[in-house]
């Protein structure tokens, strides 16, 4: 699997979301073959967060690496705003930890902006640091005006990424925010990369069976999800964390970091699913 370069955190390409699983007992044979086969084709970065089925999705995703070598894989979480700040912060990444059964994070991440300050948030993330309890920090739906806020905080430049949310329908963040990161060698996490499998309506009702997509996914013969994901790889400098509730979905996945779409196919899409030309408001999910 091809790396990014995240602020000097290498990551895959192709991670793994971890959003709304282990919370079904029926699914977690399913979901925990889905990470584990994941691992084996290099998709070794796994998404989660405090929110996620309230520390559910940390649980699963521990079992699902149970006898699996610790540097074999990057552990991402997050920590809701409320609790950006000392000492709840502290707490809840020991609570994150001891979730994923794991004595440290590779990075870790502000949910979103809340009421904490960013000063204190990044004290807390750098002490975190130092303490080796995460080996790195960033953000998570922070357009550029936050980032120049963050930034021009002391410990502010060492953020290594922005996850953000990014797909074909919603490509706001390449008028400004993707060039911004890449300006600073910062990394971008393209969280819903499948738009949620099409049911993430944001301007294109039924994306899955658009005529356009559905005819260039056919001359490849990949599936419109792979195209999807494909789509979101031609940024260099991003990495994508689709969620797959199956091992035969996450093979599918891990396919797509080798499928090659020839620029005048890419044409014929941006025709539909245009590339920003002003500044757009940061979509989130
Ligand atoms: P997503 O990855 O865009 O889509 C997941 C959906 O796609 C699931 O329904 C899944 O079905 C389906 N799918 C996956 N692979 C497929 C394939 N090859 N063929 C057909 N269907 C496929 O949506 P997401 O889970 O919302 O986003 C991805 C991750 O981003 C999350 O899991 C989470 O880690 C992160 N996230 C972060 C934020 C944030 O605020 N930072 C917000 C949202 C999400 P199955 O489950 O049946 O495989």
């Amino acid at each position: 699997m091809r790396t990014i370069s995240a602020n000097g955190l290498i990551l895959p390409v192709i991670g793994q979301g971890g959003w709304r699983i282990g919370e079904d007992s029926d699914n977690e044979q399913n979901e925990i073959a889905a990470l584990r086969r994941g691992l084996e084709l290099g998709m070794n970065l796994i998404d989660t967060a405090e929110m996620y089925g309230e520390g559910m999705s940390e649980i699963l995703i521990s079992k699902a690496l149970k006898g699996i070598a610790r540097e074999e894989y990057l552990l991402v979480s997050k920590v809701y705003p409320h609790n950006a700040g000392a000492p709840d912060i502290f707490i809840s990444c020991d609570n994150s930890m001891r979730r994923l059964k794991t004595d440290y994070l590779d990075l870790y991440l502000l949910h979103w902006r809340g009421d904490v300050p960013l000063e204190e948030t990044v004290e807390c993330m750098e002490r975190l640091v130092s303490t080796g309890k995460i080996r790195r920090w960033g953000v998570s739906n922070f357009d550029v005006a936050d980032m120049e806020e963050l930034t021009a905080i002391p410990g502010g430049e060492h953020c290594a990424v922005d996850q953000v949310l990014y797909n074909l329908d919603t490509r706001g963040i390449e008028f400004d925010l993707i060039p911004w990161l890449e300006k600073r060698g910062m990394g971008v996490i393209a969280y819903c990369p499948l738009a949620q499998a099409g049911t993430l309506k944001r301007m294109h009702k039924g994306i899955l069976t658009d005529e356009v997509l559905s005819s260039v996914a056919k001359k490849y013969e990949i599936s419109v999800i792979q195209l999807m994901l494909a789509f979101t790889l031609k940024n260099t400098r991003l990495t994508a964390i689709p969620k797959a509730g199956t091992p035969q979905h996450t093979e599918a996945n891990a396919a797509a970091a080798d499928i090659q779409i020839a620029v005048e196919d890419w044409d014929k899409i941006d025709e539909i699913f245009w590339p920003p030309t002003v500044k757009m408001r940061l979509d989130m999910e």
